[in-house]
């Protein structure tokens, strides 16, 4: 389950409210047999997985740190197999749509955990999944109870950290360079956690002196055996440097299923590759034809370029260059948040929730490593906790990177991206997740309905005026779009297709109008997760394709506020299983 290649900003905020709503509907007797079975899942569950508990808000088994060893991967199949046996009970027909769609999702997560464990087995070449830091974190930053009780959960929880880096040496067979690298990286900023801040913390809380000391004995430790699988994966890193590592490309074989699993949607991952692909095609089209209608205005006289590609990169150069100065960045991003939330407030566009504001900070250290901006939500057993808007300074950068990227996130792409991290995209939907009122559809979170709804947002705005329907905005839009659907052009044709670096670089520089830094950064993302980069075009082609047929189903009655907010209503179920629930019950 948490072991498929999830991210962490989906994983924090694929959470849940206290109870299941049970609405009888059909057969009272077997609805509410799984309403009672599906409560008493959600407990085994969060007991079985303490770690997922921590961000998900239930902090009932956080004292215990799960022991990534071979029992416990037994102890895990077994678990998904008692599980699925218990499904089998229900007759899927006799139960309202509400329950049929929880039973589904139940049964995809446990399929998927089956097969990651004995199929995918990221257990046995993925260092990467062994780091202690997230709910150590958590536990420390967040305000559930009081901070004594906090730290002894954490004293309690440290006692066998040096146990859990054992088991993680142990599993690894035979690694990919990729995934070892990023185990080096990320384990180093996990050192951060247990670091001077936290001594300093302890010895000013009221804990008693011994609780004390053994504290600082356990941190000790555990920055012990951190820095032991620190050496460790450095000499792995040797050791694979000249060949020997497993591929970091997935294979078809494995492609297909995890797709399946993750997504869960009407295509095949070949046939959402060939989607894109004509999705390009349509998007060069227009973009060459907002350029040839700006190019007077920007470039003079000078004769526009014969080769369509060369137009359109010619004028998003020249846009690129309006862009904010690398310190003004983060205050930029702060600027603009209010100014989405009175937007989507005047036009009516969806309802928000003014009682959960949106805190935008610096990324901390350890989550520092894939991405560069994200949102990291409370879950609804924990309602009140702080959503913040991470944003990853550019301090480390050269003068050169940091103009890279801020031309690549020029004036206009920082907007849609603040409109696809924050609002109306990434935090409004988790806000509106977190009042779902099934516990298992915020829980077993959708990827796929998370990414389309923030990539559908995003059209949704610039339709809806934000921009003042620019051209330049439109041109920059389509540029940005073309990433998502290069991203899965990338994905499948990095992991099954066997697509070269160079090629790869290619695509994204030349036909999706990337800058360098970019480019490399995506491919150096492609190397280490699969099938997450397809997920924002396939959850946004699904959603947009459902809006339409609304609009034309419904007329005069269709009410785009109305749609957004029963689409949102139903928390982070995969788009399909929304979309029978909308048209089922009208
Ligand atoms: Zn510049
Ligand atoms: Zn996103």
């Amino acid at each position: 389950m948490p072991k498929l290649t999830r991210p962490l900003a989906a994983t924090a905020g694929a959470l849940l409210v206290a109870a299941c709503a049970f609405t009888p509907d059909k057969s009272p007797t077997l609805d509410e047999a799984f309403a009672t079975y599906s409560a008493r899942f959600v407990e085994e569950l969060m007991a079985f997985y303490p770690e997922w508990g921590i961000y998900a808000g239930h902090y009932a088994h956080a004292a215990t740190l799960t022991i990534p060893d071979a029992a416990r991967r037994a102890a895990e199949l077994d678990f998904a197999e008692r599980h699925l046996a218990e499904l089998d009970k229900f007759d899927l027909a006799s139960l309202s749509p509400a329950h049929r769609t929880d039973l589904a999702l139940i049964r995809n997560e446990l399929e998927a955990t089956r097969w990651s464990l004995t199929a995918y087995r990221g257990w046995s070449w993925n260092p990467a999944e062994y780091n202690v830091a997230g709910p150590f974190a958590l536990l420390i930053n967040t305000d559930y109870a009081p901070f004594e009780t906090r730290l002894r959960t954490v004293l309690a929880r440290l006692e066998r950290v040096p146990d859990y880096y054992a088991a993680a040496r142990a599993s690894i067979e035979t690694p990919t360079l990729e995934h070892v690298r990023l185990a080096i990286q990320q384990n180093q900023g996990a050192l951060g956690v247990f670091g001077d801040d936290l001594i300093a913390k302890v010895e000013a809380s009221a804990l008693s002196a011994d609780e004390k000391t053994l504290f600082k004995t356990r941190v000790a430790a555990a920055r012990a055996a951190i820095g032991d699988y620190i050496s460790w994966l450095k000499e792995l890193e040797q050791r694979y440097a000249n060949g020997g590592a497993r591929s970091f490309r997935l294979g078809e074989a494995l492609y297909e299923p995890l797709f399946a699993y993750q997504i869960q949607s009407g295509y095949t991952a070949r046939e959402l590759y060939e989607r894109a692909l004509a999705e390009k095609e349509r998007l060069h089209a227009r973009m060459a034809q907002l350029a040839s209608e700006l190019w007077p205005k920007y470039m003079g006289d000078e004769p526009p370029p014969s080769d369509r590609l060369e137009l359109i990169g010619r004028l998003i150069a020249k846009l690129s260059e309006r862009h904010v100065a690398r310190e003004e960045l983060f205050a930029q991003i702060k600027r603009q948040i209010p100014l989405l939330e009175s937007f989507v407030a005047e036009r009516q566009l969806l309802t928000q929730d003014p009682t959960k504001p949106l805190i935008v900070r610096e990324t901390p250290e350890y989550m520092r490593g894939v991405a560069g901006a994200s949102i990291n939500a409370p879950g609804p057993f924990n309602p009140n906790a702080e959503t913040y808007y991470n944003v990853t300074p550019l301090d480390h950068y050269t003068p050169e990177m940091a103009e890279s990227y801020l031309r690549e996130y020029n004036h206009w792409i920082l907007q849609i991206l603040n409109i696809h991290e924050a609002i109306p995209g990434h935090y409004t939907q988790l806000v509106h997740a977190n009042k779902s009122p099934s516990v298992i559809k915020s829980l077993l979170g959708n990827g796929a309905m998370v990414e389309g709804w923030a990539v559908y947002a995003e059209r949704m705005m610039l339709e809806n005026g934000w921009g003042g329907h620019e051209p330049e905005m439109w041109l920059m839009y389509g540029k940005w779009n073309l990433r998502v659907v290069c991203n899965t052009i990338l994905d499948y044709g990095v992991h099954v297709l066997g697509m070269s670096q160079e090629e790869a670089l290619k695509l994204l520089t030349k036909e999706a109008f990337q800058t360098e830094a970019e480019a490399r950064e995506k491919w150096r993302r492609v190397t280490l997760t699969h099938v997450q980069l397809t997920s924002y075009f396939a959850g946004y082609a699904e959603i947009y394709d459902f809006r339409e047929q609304q609009k034309r189903a419904l007329g005069e009655r269709f009410d785009l506020r109305t749609f957004h907010d029963r689409f949102l209503s139903y928390g982070n179920a995969p788009i399909k299983v929304i979309r029978e629930l909308m048209t089922s019950q009208p």
